[in-house]
Parts: structure tokens; sequence; C-alpha cells
């Protein structure tokens, strides 16, 4: 069979799997993590003027001059991160191509990668194709509802065989913010056994309650052993636009940059021009973003506790775990429920089990995204309030 050993060892994505499932039962799609809503007018223009303007073809392969340079601004007055934009950036299709292109360039088969779980189910398919072995840390519930790191079980995982840890910070689905604390035993950690760690930032803007992002490569010793990940998509929702970037000393980035230009040549063009006009945006951009986030972090929160799921409010991103317990019939697992969810209630959403390993620790959760306008989410809590009516 002409089917690679890598391809048959992992699935099609739940997440977008369930868009397409959503589509069929005309579903509202509270599954995959995408804006229902526009991006800024202003951004869009400069989007628009790019394509009148000409920049229809290739771009520099790492990156346009223009982009570069506002993201190097943009990292020095937001992440706190000093960088030179002509040796330390490549520019990429979105995160997910910014994130395989950084484990090809650095990771060996049989190197180990530290991931922790719940995990974005991309990492997993990521590693398999670098022909990584995927280490998974648990965040541990805790009472309160959130996820916390447990020191001595992430200090078990590093060995001499660890290559790299992926944090992504704020956390999809566990909408958890790694503290300061977190990053500074990671960091320790990662200069002890001589490890790279990757972020994915990509929620980077969308932190509730006053929390702090923290950039691990502006700690101690980290900026050379850092890849710093991050894109466009969430913070300007544009998630079809593909523009992300991966940051790192200049010897890794050569390396990411070759990878980068095999994989995709580079990202497109115009909406580069378009992402150094939306770096750009004032501060009061980044604030409206985080009180509407809020706004429907609470529409969405205050819908599943009239339901009836069990679920606490996310410390960043935009996604909530809830508790299907209450609701979910004797033998019933995740799918099988959001399955049921989608037809009888009419919502979208994703199984728990595509984020965690080993699956069956998801076994009782679903994650609702909440990246859509307040009416949407507003209809989708009447559905699951209706529903539940009938269900319980
Ligand atoms: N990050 C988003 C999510 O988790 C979208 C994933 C995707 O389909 N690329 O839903």
């Amino acid at each position: 069979m002409a089917i690679s050993d890598k391809a048959r060892r992992f699935e099609e994505s739940v997440i977008r799997k369930m868009t397409q499932i959503c589509l069929q039962h005309q579903g509202i799609n509270l599954a995959q993590g995408f804006p229902d809503f526009g991006t800024p007018p202003e951004i869009a223009d400069a989007a628009i003027r790019a394509i009148r303007d000409g920049h229809n073809q290739y771009a520099r392969t790492w990156g346009t001059p223009n982009l570069v340079a506002a993201l190097a601004e943009k990292l020095r007055e937001f992440n706190r991160i000093e960088i030179d934009p002509n040796t330390q950036v490549t520019v990429t299709c979105g995160t997910t191509e910014a994130m395989i292109a950084a484990l090809l360039a650095t990771v060996n088969p049989g190197d180990e990668v530290i991931v922790f779980s719940p995990f974005y189910e991309n990492y997993g398919a990521d590693a398999i194709l670098c022909g990584a072995r995927p280490r998974y840390v648990h965040l541990r519930p805790t009472p309160e509802g959130g996820f916390e790191l447990d020191p001595d079980e992430l200090a078990d995982a590093f060995n001499e065989r660890t290559r790299a840890i992926i944090v992504n910070t704020p956390h999809n689905p566990a909408g958890k913010v790694f503290t300061r604390d977190d990053m500074t035993l990671i960091a320790e950690l990662c200069r002890r056994y001589d490890a790279l760690a990757i972020t994915d930032e990509i929620y980077e803007h969308i932190l509730y309650d006053g929390r702090e992002h923290v950039s691990i490569a502006t700690l101690p010793g980290m900026a050379s052993r850092t890849i710093t990940i991050s894109g466009l998509s969430k913070t300007y929702s544009v998630t079809g636009w593909r523009v992300a970037w991966a940051v790192a000393s200049p010897e890794i980035t050569g390396a990411i940059r070759k990878v980068h230009d095999f994989l995709t040549v580079g990202a497109p063009h115009p909406f580069q021009e378009a992402g150094a006009a939306a770096l750009r945006m004032p501060a009061a951009y980044y604030e409206q973003l985080a009180r509407d986030y809020a706004r429907r972090r609470e529409l969405l929160h205050t819908a599943l506790q009239e339901t009836g799921f069990p679920c606490t409010q996310p410390e960043g991103s935009y996604y909530i775990l809830a508790d299907i317990s209450p609701f979910a019939r004797e033998d019933e697992d995740d799918t099988e429920f959001a399955l049921r969810l989608v037809k009888e209630a009419g919502v979208a959403t994703v199984p728990g089990s595509s984020f965690y390993d080993p699956p069956t620790l998801g076994h009782h959760q679903i994650r609702f995204a909440f990246c859509k306008k307040d009416e949407t989410i507003q209809a989708a809590g009447r559905r699951l309030l209706e529903w539940s009516s009938k269900h319980r």
C-alpha cells in the first residue's frame, strides 16, 4: 500500500473534522477556533491596497522587509525581545508551519520533545512527522478549575535525550497562562539539559483579569535556546491569511529558513504587507481586543453554567473545556457525545480526547470556542439550554 508509516500514525484533525460535521447539520460552530466576525477595516484595507499596489508575486522567502521591521518593533515593545530582523525571523504560513519547520530544523529522529497534556492536537502529528518521541507531561487540574504544573513530573521528563519542550501560553485548550514561576522552572530545566524551548504564543494578546504574558526568550540564558512562535491569526482575526513567524538565534533561524523555503517558499505576499500595518496598530486596539474577549468569555461561561455544564473561566485564549458528566449517557464517550450534541442541539464542539495523551483523560470533556459574535454565542446558549431541558 502506498501510505507511509508516518501518515498511518496520525489521524485527520478532529477540530477541522468537527467543522465539516457542523456544516452538515447546519449547527453553530463553537468547535474550530476561528472568528465569525471581521478583521478591523484598516487591516483589511491594507491587504486590498497591497494587492492593488502589486505585491502579488513571491515575497522574500523569509519575510518582507516591511513585515520583519514591524515585527522587530512589536517584539521589543510587547514581548521585550530584542532581535536583528535580518537574521532572526522566518515568516511562515501560519504558526502551524512555524512549528513543524522549527521542529524539522532542530530535532533528530529519536529525540524527545516534551509536550504538556492537554495539548493542541497539531503537536502530536508534528512530533511524528519529524520523527521525535513526544513525552507528555500532565497539566494538573486544580480544585478551582484551572491547570497547574507539577514541578516534579516536569523535572522527571527531562533527560539527555530531550531536545525541546513545546510551551503554549496562553494555552489551547486549557486556558492556562503560564506564570513567571512556571517559565522560570521550564527555563532552568532547558538550560540544565541543553534543551530548546519552542513556544506557541498565538494567544499572547488574549489574556484576562490582568494576567501577564511572559515570553520565555526573555528569561536569563534563554534567548539563544528559544524559538518564539506567534502570528497574525488570532490577534487580528485573520486565520485565513496564514501569516506567522518563528523568531530564534541566527544559527537556528538559518536552519528554519532552509526548511521553510522547501516546505512552502513563502507566506502570502499581500498579507505580509497588511501584517506590517496590523502590527503597528495602536495600544487601544489591543485593549479593545481584550475587553471584547472578556465579554465573550463571560457570555459563554454564563450560558454553559445555565445549561448545567461544569466549567471554569480560562485565564487566557478563547476556549472553555466543559465537563459532560451531567449529560453523557452511560458508556457514552466525549466523541459520541459531541456528535450527539451537534445533531440534537445544533452546537458543534471538539471532543476532549483529541487534546490528551492518553486520549481517555479527555473522555469526560468537550471544548467550546468563544471567538464568535455575541449573537452567535447567545444563540448557541439558547440552543443548549433548550436541549438540556429535554436531555437532563
Ligand atoms: N487553533 C484553532 C483551534 O484550536 C484552529 C485550529 C485549526 O484548525 N488550525 O480550534
